[in-house]
């Protein structure tokens, strides 16, 4: 069957049933992906002119691909399952693509051809942990890795075990598990790039109920992977009151780990680590990719609502679930806009953050959240 996304047109196998049944060729759900992936490398190519080849490297329906071709960039799709190779030919050249010359389809190994050729941005968009690709786009490409994982119950500490092993890290499920989720796969793709001497700036990264995005500007040099890892650190999580705090290092300062909660006195305290607890974005690049999104896309009011609070979030390791801690209190939550305003009149930084509509952050403490909150509660 036919679909367009994007303006583009492509042909796709079997039936597709939004958000039930999805083709191992072609995930509707991800059109917000390929959207906003679309508007980041129109900003991106702004801020390097020199950047014009693009790996799609696991290419599938070659949807990703096409449309980057589409948008002026030297495209090269990716993958090593025949059907897919296929069927990605079939779609670039029915856009009228030569293929060949003005973009290339290539069955292979993904990790083989980006060891052996050089692309100056590469998009990893795997079923699963994207980690098994991770050293090979790190290996060599000149300046952008994006990167999609769709395993957000090992990022986040769910499947506990399978994200120890996937990312090397220990994540924990907490109430912001989501954003634990982009730490963790932060860290290990900081940690793979680092073994290359090539440092990582995540420049935009988000989640979404079924996936994180982040996309990596490189810096290829001894001291920018250095700077890089100081980014890593521990978080400490009270499980009794919420208090948390965070260390930076790649062992534990003398500090951290407590025995016991600064807080509440309590000793069920979790450790996780280590995680990314540097920025995630650059807020003007954000602004320039959100100002980048035609009305045409399919997603165009979704992708600039979520850029907007993107730009708008505070730079904190750890965001708070009003509803959670108002569980926690035994008090009934307040409007959102109420709440926050309290902590700002109380002389706190707040904002709301994209995880989730009771989400927000901001640089006051548990125990200064609540004294500064509990009088507009129920
Ligand atoms: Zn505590």
């Amino acid at each position: 069957m036919r679909v367009t996304e994007g303006g583009v047109e492509l042909e796709v196998p079997g039936e597709q049933t939004e958000g039930v049944e999805e083709s191992v060729f072609y995930n509707p759900r991800q059109e917000l992906n390929r959207d906003l992936t679309i508007a980041t490398l129109r900003a991106f190519r702004e801020r390097e002119p020199s950047a014009r080849r693009y790996l799609d490297a696991m290419t599938a329906s070659g949807v990703r691909g096409l449309r980057a071709a589409v948008d002026g960039w030297d495209v090269t799709c990716c993958d090593r399952e025949p059907d897919a190779i296929e069927l990605a030919r079939s779609n670039l050249e029915r856009a009228g693509f030569d293929l060949g010359h003005d973009a290339e389809v290539v069955h292979r190994n993904a990790n083989a051809l980006m060891h052996d050729a050089v692309f100056d941005v590469i998009d990893l968009d795997p079923y699963g942990t994207p980690m098994p690709f991770a050293d090979a786009a790190f290996a060599r490409c000149r300046h952008l890795v994006c990167v999609t994982a769709t395993d957000t119950a090992p990022l986040c500490g769910a499947h506990f075990k399978s994200g120890m092993r996937s990312y090397g890290a220990v994540p924990r499920n907490t109430e912001y598990h989501t954003e634990m989720g982009i730490r963790t796969l932060l860290s290990a793709l900081a940690r793979s790039a680092a073994r290359f001497d090539v440092g990582v700036t995540p420049i935009l990264s988000y989640t979404k109920s079924h996936y994180v995005r982040t996309f990596l500007e490189l810096g290829r040099k001894p001291t920018a992977a250095d700077a890089t890892l100081e980014e890593l650190g521990f978080l400490v999580h009270c499980e009794d009151c919420l208090y948390r705090e965070h260390a930076f290092g790649l062992v534990p300062s003398s500090d951290l780990p407590r025995q016991r909660c600064p807080n509440c006195e309590g000793d069920r305290l979790l450790v996780a680590g280590p995680l990314w607890l540097g920025s995630m974005q650059d807020r003007a690049f954000v602004a320039d990719v959100r100002d980048r999104i035609p009305d045409a896309f399919e997603t165009a009011d979704e992708g600039r609502a979520l850029l907007s609070a993107l730009e708008d979030e505070l730079e904190t390791p750890t965001h708070y679930d009003q509803h959670k801690l108002c569980k926690n209190w035994g008090l009934s939550a307040n409007a959102m806009a109420d709440f926050l305003a309290d902590l700002e009149a109380a002389g706190f930084r707040t904002s709301p953050a994209h995880y989730s509509g009771t989400a927000f952050k901001t640089d006051a403490d548990v125990g200064e959240i609540l004294e500064a909150t509990e009088a507009g509660l129920g």
